[in-house]
């Protein structure tokens, strides 16, 4: 993000008004309690604190979440993840859906929100994570969207669902990524999985398959460079189908399979 939009929106935030307001008082000057706040607010940007975090909210598939340091910050390219969801679960139809490691909500709630009729599952091994999905699906109006605590697969206790889908860590433990900019404020869980990222990954492919019903899709998020790891360890899993999207960047960006209907 740039510094002149970051700067934006601490000012929206500091003045408590909307963006029509901001430029319609363009020229007036501020009263110094106003200024101080922006000030504040400034300082731990310039600390590199993530501008979601310091709002306390971040937008996702048009929806505002709220955003807090137990919960990865919702990005862009995971609304590709959404799409391709959206397009496995028929809007006529009370199809089950998982997301598992759900953070602040927002492919659960997304989901939720475009498909009334679809029975949601979001699962965190974070409580704290959990508190922030549940309170967004109550401002949201979202309520039926069900919460269980564990990891991965753990919660769904041999319940077999039409669809699961998940953004899970996907960074390797030693990228020097991890250090730098808004990453160094998101809780590394949500962030790094083992040596080489696939840790996470591997446990959910390894594990999916028992808990989707005939035909169920599994879809994954994960790092550009891990679209062929991904469709090899779905294939080892004995998944069909298997395919690899790319984001608007042109990066592989999620990965999919099908359980077989004769199984
Ligand atoms: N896409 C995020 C990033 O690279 C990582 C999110 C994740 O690990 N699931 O910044």
């Amino acid at each position: 993000m740039d510094s002149r939009v970051d700067a934006e929106w601490l000012m929206l935030h500091a003045f408590d008004v909307d963006r029509a307001w901001l430029f319609a008082h363009a020229l007036s000057p501020v009263a110094a309690e106003q200024a101080q706040r922006f000030d504040i607010l400034v300082e731990r940007r310039v600390g590199g604190e993530p501008v979601a975090y310091i709002l306390g909210r971040k937008g996702f598939w048009s929806m505002d979440l709220q955003v807090t340091p137990a919960t990865l910050i919702p990005r862009p390219e995971t609304e590709l993840l959404v799409e391709l969801a959206l397009e496995r679960i028929p809007a006529d139809m009370p199809v089950a859906v998982v997301d598992l490691g759900t953070g602040s909500g927002a492919i659960a709630l997304a989901l939720a929100k475009e498909r009334p009729r679809a029975r949601v599952l979001a699962t965190d091994r974070s409580a704290n994570a959990l508190d922030i999905a549940r309170g967004n699906a109550q401002r949201l109006g979202l309520e039926r969207v069900a919460f269980a605590q564990g990891s991965w697969c753990a919660p769904l206790h041999g319940q077999r669902v039409d669809l699961i889908v998940s953004n899970p860590p996907y960074i390797e433990h030693d990228d020097v990524y991890l250090a730098r900019g808004d990453l160094r404020f998101e809780p590394r869980d949500a962030l790094a999985s083992g040596v080489d990222g696939l840790e996470a990954i591997r446990d959910i492919v390894a594990h999916a398959g028992a808990h989707l019903s005939d035909g169920g899709w599994l879809l994954l998020e994960h790092g550009w460079k891990q679209g062929a790891s991904v469709r090899l360890l779905l294939e080892e899993s004995g998944f069909i189908d298997f395919f690899t999207a790319r984001d608007l960047e042109g990066r592989e960006r999620v990965s999919g399979g099908r359980v077989r209907s004769d199984q």
